[in-house]
């Protein structure tokens, strides 16, 4: 039933929350670190707060209504006891009407409710314990009258402490109190009203310093939820700066396709892995033909929409989950995972026919300029490290280029294995005219 009752608490604090964080109006730094003690803030935050104070002591309300409970059924007794004529009178008054309203209120709190009803159950126990305290007291006469009265202010003083509630509905609870007390007192039996008035002003006095350290708990349950509140909006805010750095930190900023760094650790997790099958690996190393030149004619920005463009090509040529990065100035590096030689092959075909279709758009008279690249094209073999593999792709592309470039070449393999090897496709005659 705690357990329950616990879970549920958690559970209605949990949608209150991420009400209020996806609502992020209502988290203004303003509302945040004001030391108001009672939220005039959102809506929002207001029913986050209840929702947070309501889990975490409703536990206390329903503890002390159930030790009201308990004891209400033991003062029967101690009613017989000094007056056995109370016998029939606490039956009805503690047995029954007493310990029903407890046992309501008991149950009331099992659920989170609006505030108002949390609030009215404070000025209910007030009222319910000094009226049947009351009238117990009268009907056993003036001597038990003054003292059950006290007895019954000392219970709700207690409630007092309990009870999380809001700071005016205490103050309601307090005055019930109070205003039933002097009441009594002055219809009841008592042999000297003033006396008695006198006493009743003493423990008023005493119920309100207790109303006033109850004020402390509240400004102090605000502050911490406050804080806790600010806690959680800065860790989600540090936690979507750090993953949009992490994304920022893996890309190449002219190009937006993977960086250097990000791609040597993709390949050595690939690397790290045994159950990958490197057998299917292939690298491509991807160089602009006669780069230099484009820039020195066209200028520096020009060179820089050429490598953008380029990148673009090859990222369109690829599939999902091919890698691919811009590995130094106009140089890219493809890795092709889970393929075969004649695949790869057709990878760097595409991409290489992709590229050619490229136009870099000049201003003023110059036609656009068509792009090439040359690329080096190196298969995982034996105990190859990323290194060796690397190197591969990168001297089959500086053998296109001796061969004319705007071509494929496929890399010998390391030692003595025997694998086709030289230019797959190039231009023809025409694609250079
Ligand atoms: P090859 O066909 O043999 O590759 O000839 P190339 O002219 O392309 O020769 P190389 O690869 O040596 O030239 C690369 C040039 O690219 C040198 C450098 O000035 C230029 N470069 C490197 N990074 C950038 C860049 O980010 N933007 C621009 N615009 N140019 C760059
Ligand atoms: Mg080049
Ligand atoms: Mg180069």
């Amino acid at each position: 039933m705690k357990d329950n009752h616990r879970a549920h608490s958690q559970r209605v604090y949990n949608d209150a929350l991420k009400t209020a964080m996806t609502d992020r109006v209502m988290l203004p730094d303003r509302v945040l670190t004001q030391d108001s003690c009672t939220p005039d803030a959102s809506p929002a935050l207001s029913a986050l707060y209840d929702s947070y104070s309501w889990a975490a002591h409703s536990l206390k309300a329903r503890a002390w209504l159930q030790a009201a409970f308990v004891f209400n059924f033991l003062l029967m007794s101690f009613d017989y006891l000094v007056s056995p004529s109370l016998l029939i009178p606490t039956l009805i008054i503690r047995g029954l009407v007493v310990s029903s309203i407890l046992l309501g209120l008991y149950l009331l709190w099992g659920r989170q409710r609006a505030s108002w009803v949390q609030g009215a159950t404070l000025v209910m126990v007030s009222a319910t314990i000094m009226i049947g305290s009351g009238a117990l007291g009268a009907l056993g006469g003036v001597s038990l009258f003054e003292r059950y009265l006290t007895g019954a202010l000392f219970t709700v003083a207690t409630a007092i402490l309990f009870f999380p509630i809001g700071f005016r509905w205490t103050v309601a609870g307090v005055i019930a109190a109070i205003i039933l007390h002097a009441g009594m007192v002055i219809i009841g039996p008592v042999p000297d009203p003033w006396l008695a008035l006198s006493t009743s002003l003493f423990y008023s006095g005493a119920i309100v310093a207790f109303a006033s350290t109850r004020k402390a708990t509240l400004r102090s349950q605000w502050k911490s939820f406050k804080s806790k509140i600010r806690e959680l909006r800065d860790q989600e805010a540090l936690a979507s700066l750090n993953a949009e750095l992490q994304v920022i930190a893996n890309l190449d900023p002219l190009t937006g396709i993977q960086n250097r760094r990000s791609t040597q650790e993709d390949v050595d997790r690939i690397w790290s892995d045994t159950t990958y099958a490197r057998r299917a690996i292939a690298f491509l190393m991807l160089d602009i033909d006669n780069f230099k030149q484009l820039n020195d004619t066209l200028g520096h920005a020009a060179g820089d929409e050429c490598i953008k463009g380029v990148a673009n090509k090859i990222s369109l040529a690829l599939r999902d989950g091919d890698i691919v990065s811009r590995y130094g100035g106009e140089e890219f590096l493809v890795v092709l995972t889970g393929t075969t030689a004649s695949e790869a092959s057709a990878v760097a075909e595409r991409i290489r026919k992709s590229v050619e279709s490229f136009r870099l758009n000049t201003s003023g008279d110059t036609p656009a300029s068509q792009v090439t690249i040359s690329i080096g094209l190196a298969l995982w073999e034996g105990d190859e490290t990323p290194e060796m593999l690397i190197k591969r792709a990168d001297e089959a592309m500086y053998d296109a280029k001796r061969s004319g470039k705007n071509q494929t070449m496929v890399a010998p393999p390391p030692q003595g294995i025997d694998t086709p090897s030289g230019q797959i496709h190039g231009p023809t005659a025409r694609d250079v005219a």
